[in-house]
């Protein structure tokens, strides 16, 4: 079934291929492994992204950036670049859509990384990302252009603006204060190319609905970080997307007031009953207005005691000082050995798996922070076996972290499954993270628009300097 006629279209897509190809600058060259005019990828266990089961032995073949064929019986092209994979899993390229450009060391400082973030996040897989909240939007309006002419190596990019909200502690943020003054925000950004907007913890409906209009008057989408507005307020207001899942809908909150984030929502939905009338007509709601869900699990999990595993990589890659925050962070939490945090993960994992049950939209990202421990890239690998603890098949949490990112993003027909047609935006993986979950991360190449990156040289390239640029 998925070999296919598109094979006739294949010197069609060479020649376009010859007259698009970037010329890559001296700082993407080294990484690039792989560009060869026709790649065939052999032996592979395939999880596509779609949801099917995984499938073995299959062959795919590349070409002029995009996925010719995939099967177990396709035949290679003469000439091809042949790679034989045996023993490695291929999935589609992850789509991150919480991934901020930005992170926020475990002392509360927010760093821009134009130099570290666009490289891990590569080196991990994640081929696309949304980055829901920016701290500097010009950094980002340049950063993806470099990636996009070949100057830098990086993900595909939609770039979101300033995070709206209101008074707020916080300097990056754009705090407005009246409706007209969230339209002034809005419309400045999408003039300079923002495609997302970001409402933040302490927005108004009024401004939540006035943000929404003169996004959608301007072919821009809202998600948002809430606490004053509830799932249900946001919904009737207009957006088009919630972050973080339950533990950001305060909604269930008796002590909550209109416009206002209440203080203690996250015990109370910590300790709440899904199947609760209540909680089920909220989900519902979401559901039936088709508004998507991203799930940040690795950020929960950090605040966990004596979680996640600590990884050597992620030490390596972060700056000494802020290594040593993230330790002491991490320190802090097992002594205090507070039984909210894991309560909380394991509630948010539920509710994960009852929205995705009640047909809801669930794509992932890792939003990085939490307490330090959760990097770009790292921590979006991290979502897979949290996702598999949540009680999501493996085919499942993939899709979740591909296709369903696609799908939020209205690029579903571009990329997000190992599909005839789509770009080739790959994740080559050494080992099988079906049978052993870990194996997510020992991924060793990964497409972009069919350029193989090599993994571990993005990474080794980066080390030391999270927390730094
Ligand atoms: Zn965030």
């Amino acid at each position: 079934m998925r070999v296919i006629a598109s094979f006739l279209l294949l010197p069609l897509a060479l020649s376009a291929a010859a007259a698009q190809a970037p010329s890559f600058s001296e700082n993407v060259r080294p990484y690039v492994a792989v560009d060869a005019p026709v790649v065939a990828l052999t032996h592979v266990k395939l999880i596509d992204g779609t949801g099917a089961a995984p499938a073995e032995n299959q062959t795919i073949v590349i070409a002029g950036g995009k996925i010719q064929a995939v099967g177990a019986n396709v035949a290679v092209p003469a000439g091809a670049k042949v790679m034989d994979l045996t023993g490695h899993t291929v999935t589609p390229g992850f789509v991150g859509l919480h991934n901020h450009t930005f992170y926020t060391t475990a002392a509360g400082r927010r760093v821009q990384l134009n130099f570290s973030a666009p490289r891990l996040y590569l080196a991990s897989g994640v081929t696309t990302i949304r980055t829901t909240g920016s701290i500097s939007p010009y950094s980002e309006i340049t950063l993806k252009s470099q990636i996009d002419s070949g100057a830098v190596p990086g993900p595909r990019m939609y770039i979101t603006g300033p995070y709206i909200t209101g008074p707020d502690a916080t300097m990056e943020r754009a705090h407005v204060r009246t409706p007209e003054a969230a339209r002034r925000v809005v419309s400045y950004w999408t003039e300079e190319g923002v495609t997302w907007f970001k409402v933040y913890t302490g927005i108004t409906r009024a401004e939540l609905a006035a943000v929404a209009d003169e996004a959608h008057q301007r072919g821009a989408k809202v998600t948002g970080h809430l606490c004053s507005v509830g799932f249900r307020e946001a919904v009737a207001a207009g957006i088009d997307g919630l972050e973080h899942g339950l533990m950001a809908n305060s909604e269930f909150d008796p002590e909550k007031k209109p416009d206002e984030c209440p203080r203690g929502f996250a015990r109370v939905n910590s300790e709440l009953d899904l199947n609760q009338p209540e909680v089920r007509a909220s989900t519902k709601e979401v559901v039936d207005h088709q508004i998507p869900i991203t799930t940040t699990l690795a950020v929960y999990e950090a605040s966990v005691p004596n979680r996640p595993p600590l990884a050597q990589r992620m030490l390596d890659a972060l700056a000494p000082d802020v290594r040593e925050e993230v330790l002491t962070a991490r320190a802090r939490v097992a002594q205090n050995n507070n039984p909210l945090a894991a309560r909380m993960l394991r509630k948010e994992m539920d509710f994960d798996l009852a929205f995705v049950k009640a047909g809801g939209l669930l794509g992932a990202g890792v939003d990085p922070t939490g307490n330090g421990g959760a990097l770009p890239g790292f921590g979006d690998q991290r979502n897979y076996p949290l996702l598999l603890e949540a009680g999501f098949t493996a085919p499942q949490a993939i899709q979740i972290m591909s296709a369903n990112g696609a799908k939020v993003l209205g690029a579903a027909d571009r990329f997000g499954t190992v599909t005839p047609g789509k770009l080739a935006d790959l994740v080559v993986i050494q080992g099988d993270p079906v049978a052993t979950p870990a194996d997510i991360e020992k991924v060793t190449l990964v497409f972009k628009e069919g350029v193989g990156y090599d993994s571990a040289k993005l990474i080794e390239v980066v080390k030391g300097m999270v927390g730094v640029r």
